[in-house]
């Protein structure tokens, strides 16, 4: 049997983690890199590479180099959190059937699952080489708000990269496990979880091995790349101060800036002041090249960036309302995502929570030392229960006999005075179906077929350089960003306050077990007559859970019902997102209204849904379809994994 581990699938760096002996340690590279950057990247010759060799070529191919690709999986070609990440993206993206989004890289489509499985396949070689034995099993964390098409597309990447799943584990519960596990603790915890794209918060209690999430709340339009924009905007401005041009219709000397942004605030986590130079970034009328001398200071930074760091208190206080408790009883506060590293979010987050960050654990290792936790603590129950029942995982078993699995016709708390069936209007969700392919016309949409232009501005100038192998070099007051030959005065060209210090977890003797009680992040309703969600599954309910509901026919003889499923707590279904449809065919022709088919929703304990659906009338299982929108069908996910076993 081969070793299970923890994988953190991150959007901008992936990480690793084993239990071995007493000991969650996280797996390093054979050079001792313990972070690994979640790029794939397609050669001429119709093989891959990926993380730093992948990360390499974005500089001299980045039309066939995929980065940010968590940003894409899952998500609906057309909707607009696909809109918006794809503007910024160097390579081009198309879309298949279903608006499943593929990605363009010499002359082949390739979907998301597929980009995922190359990535997950070089970690699991890298920790087979690391580790000295096959890994063939891993818990794969994803972001808490992650849907229900993201998750399912995230596993379906594990099984092509040749993994055993054992859980799709969210990432502030990982972080939660990693903090407590083994503890015997009896506090409430808050995980402020702020990466590069998202931001989520989660409140966590904790007592002895169970770990309960009382709620999850965030906000999927704000990260670290906000900061970014904050530096790239002030950068601009100052240019046209100075020299009287915008570079804002210049893609590639937006490019640069957007680069020497994300440097200029990493270096201000740790500096007063941050100095950059970029030579020849424009030309003025005369025609000679400009080079832009940019200075920026802390407290004026932290001045801008004050609103992003009080949304996201907005969202902690949206947390603490579903969680039905006040901020001062939570007794610690972990911190986790790159982000957290600028001493502003630190500080405001921990008056607001009244309780200082717990800063000694480490927020890039943090979520994967978790999933390798849950991934030994699942191994171990399956290996300690030789002659168990089918039911694979430790929290599994737990989790059914905890809470009680809500089962009823309407969601929780509505009024239900016997079956009433939905009558669902096929007619105008068929006609918002057809309407949201209107403009797409087969076509990605002007905008949203990018590439990063190939041009001889030096990309390696731009901080693209590893880090540097000695993580602990005494950084200085002021530094200076250049761009020419990879030159960084006066600080290494990777603060080294970014690298942390190595985290590792010990696992109490005995200690093999954690019963993971999850919430699902957002409502899970279905369309109904005149654009209305009704929701079935309540925000934040404990999973696992299932719910059931009837359906009939809307009119004489229909054979076919079509069920669109939405996710969101809105009553009208244009404002939530279309996760996909459920087609109940082969319905005996009857007069409208006399079929009754009970459809159960089950979300399980990876936070992926479910759709089950009985005749009434029978008694008998009703043959169902389930279309995610973004999604990949079980066909080609077979396909894919034969294709990848034999090579
Ligand atoms: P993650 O998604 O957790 O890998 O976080 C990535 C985000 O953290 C990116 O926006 C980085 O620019 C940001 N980040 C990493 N290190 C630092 C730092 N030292 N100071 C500020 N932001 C950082």
């Amino acid at each position: 049997m081969g070793l299970a581990v923890g994988i953190d699938l991150g959007t901008t760096n992936s990480c690793l983690a084993v239990v071995q002996g007493n000991k969650a340690t996280v797996i390093s590279d054979h050079i001792g890199r313990r972070i690994h950057p979640s790029v794939v990247s397609f050669l001429p010759d119709g093989t891959s590479v990926a993380s730093y060799e992948a990360r390499e070529r974005q500089i001299t191919d980045p039309r066939n180099t995929v980065s940010s690709f968590k940003r894409l999986i899952g998500r609906d070609f057309n909707g607009p959190e696909a809109m918006a990440s794809l503007a910024d993206l160097p390579y081009e993206v198309g879309f298949g059937p279903d608006h499943v989004p593929l990605i363009r890289v010499r002359d082949q489509e390739v979907s998301l699952p597929e980009i995922s499985a190359l990535m997950l396949r070089h970690l699991k070689e890298l920790c087979s080489e690391s580790l000295g034995a096959e890994v063939d099993k891993a818990v794969i964390t994803v972001p808490a708000n992650f849907n229900d098409v993201q998750r399912s597309s995230t596993k379906i990447a594990g099984r092509i990269a040749g993994f055993e799943v054992l859980r799709i584990l969210n990432e502030p519960t990982a972080a939660a496990l990693a903090y407590g596990f083994g503890g015997e603790r009896s506090e409430k915890i808050a995980i402020y979880d702020f990466g590069g794209g998202t931001f989520d918060i989660t409140i966590v209690e904790l007592a002895g091995d169970i770990f309960k999430v009382l709620a999850t709340a965030g906000d999927t339009a704000l990260g670290g790349d906000d900061f970014d924009t904050v530096i790239v905007e002030e950068m601009r401005a100052d240019f046209i101060d100075k020299h009287g041009v915008d570079l804002a219709g210049n893609t590639v000397a937006m490019q640069r800036l957007r680069l020497v942004a994300e440097r200029v605030k990493c270096q201000l986590s740790c500096l007063e002041h941050v100095e950059a130079t970029l030579p020849e970034i424009a030309e003025n009328r005369a025609g000679r090249a400009i080079d832009f001398h940019f200075k920026m200071s802390k407290s004026r930074f932290e001045g801008l960036c004050r609103p992003l760091v009080d949304r996201s208190l907005d969202v902690c206080v949206e947390a603490f309302k579903l969680a039905g408790i006040d901020r001062s009883s939570v007794d610690n506060l972990v911190l986790v995502g790159g982000s957290t590293r600028i001493p502003l979010i630190r500080n405001l987050v921990g008056r607001e929570f009244g309780v200082r960050p717990r800063v000694e654990i480490n927020p890039d290792e943090v979520v994967a030392i978790g999933a390798a936790i849950q991934a030994f603590s699942l191994t171990r129950y399956q290996m300690s229960r030789p002659s168990a029942p089918p039911e694979p995982y430790a929290a599994d078993k737990r989790c059914s006999s905890a809470p009680p699995v809500v089962w009823s016709d309407g969601p929780k708390g509505r009024e239900s005075s016997g079956p009433l069936p939905a009558v669902l209007d096929v007619f105008s969700d068929a006609s918002s179906d057809a309407k949201s392919c209107e403009g797409a016309g087969g076509e990605p949409p002007a905008g949203g077929s990018r590439r990063r232009p190939s041009d001889d501005f030096g990309w390696l100038d731009l901080g693209l350089s590893e880090p540097p192998e000695e993580p602990h070099v005494k950084a200085p007051r002021t530094s200076v960003i250049k761009r020419r030959k990879d030159v960084v005065h006066g600080a290494p060209s990777w603060p080294p306050m970014q690298q942390g210090d190595a985290f590792s977890v010990d696992i109490k003797v005995g200690a093999t077990n954690a019963l993971l009680l999850d919430v699902t992040p957002r409502a899970l309703g279905i369309g109904t007559a005149g654009g209305f969600c009704d929701t079935i599954i309540e925000r934040n309910a404990a999973i696992p859970v299932e719910q059931s509901r009837l359906f009939t026919t809307s009119y004489d003889g229909q054979t076919e019902v079509v069920v669109n499923i939405y996710q969101g707590e809105s009553r009208r279904v244009s404002d939530n997102t279309r996760l996909g449809q459920v087609l109940l065919s082969s319905i005996r022709a009857a007069p409208r209204g006399e079929i009754k088919i009970r459809v159960t929703f089950e979300i399980d304990t990876d936070g992926i849904l479910g759709v089950f659906a009985r005749n009434e009338e029978t008694g008998e299982a009703q043959s169902t379809r389930i279309v995610l929108s973004g999604g990949l069908d079980e066909i080609t996910v077979r396909a894919l994994v034969e294709k990848y076993a034999s090579e």
